[in-house]
């Protein structure tokens, strides 16, 4: 399965912004984006007129390196979200929010979506019972998440689990002593708190 295996933190300068792909270390003054506010490589500080074609360029690049996606799979996701009933841009990023790696990262069951997307890889989650090893899972309404019984006692997830977290959305109904939670509803526009242009991800594949 395809990952992206580049230096993560020039992805946030590239982007200008946190993009919050290293756990704690996103959350410190040891962050590059705050040390190094400027596009990473030789000509990082000197590039600034960007052509409407950039602008949206970046705002799907944004996205993609949020949820951690390769260019294929996010383009195969615009496609489904361009079926769909509804505004492509918001079913776009609903089906990115529906994906299991993200749904163990909202839950805080992992401190990055690049650890969430291991933590998945290695089976340490289940759905409706279920162990699901496929971060690029999509979870639906109604269905059961949960931390396997086994993995309860790893190390690695009681660190995770132990950590002071983010808060939970309300499309997530968890249940934080049997480290389960049932998917309520996928999410609406403002329960993403994705900051991206989402028209402008469309624009760009429209053309
Ligand atoms: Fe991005 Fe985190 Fe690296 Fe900062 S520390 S640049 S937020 S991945």
């Amino acid at each position: 399965m395809a990952r992206y295996t580049g230096p993560v933190c020039k992805l946030c300068r590239r982007e200008g912004d946190k993009l919050f792909l290293k756990g704690e270390r996103c959350y410190t003054d040891k962050c590059p984006v705050v040390r190094r506010n400027y596009p990473p490589g030789q000509h990082g500080q000197g590039r600034k007129k960007i052509s409407e074609y950039g602008v949206q360029l970046r705002a799907k690049q944004r996205a993609r390196r949020y949820y951690g996606v390769l260019e294929g799979q996010f383009r195969h996701y615009y496609e489904l979200a361009e079926r769909q009933q509804g505004v492509t841009g918001e079913n776009l990023l609903r089906i990115l929010e529906s994906r299991l790696d993200n749904v163990v990262y909202r839950l805080n069951w992992a401190s990055s979506r690049p650890e969430a997307r291991q933590l998945v890889r290695h089976g340490h989650y289940t759905v409706n019972g279920k162990r699901v090893n496929i971060p690029s899972f999509r979870v639906k309404p109604g269905d059961v998440v949960a931390i396997a019984k086994k993995s309860l006692d790893s190390p690695k997830i009681q660190a995770v689990t132990e950590a002071s977290g983010r808060p939970i959305p309300q499309w997530l109904d968890a249940n934080k002593d049997t480290f389960e939670a049932k998917i309520v509803a996928l999410p609406n526009r403002d329960q993403i708190d994705l900051d991206v242009a989402e028209t402008l991800i469309v624009e760009l594949y429209s053309k």
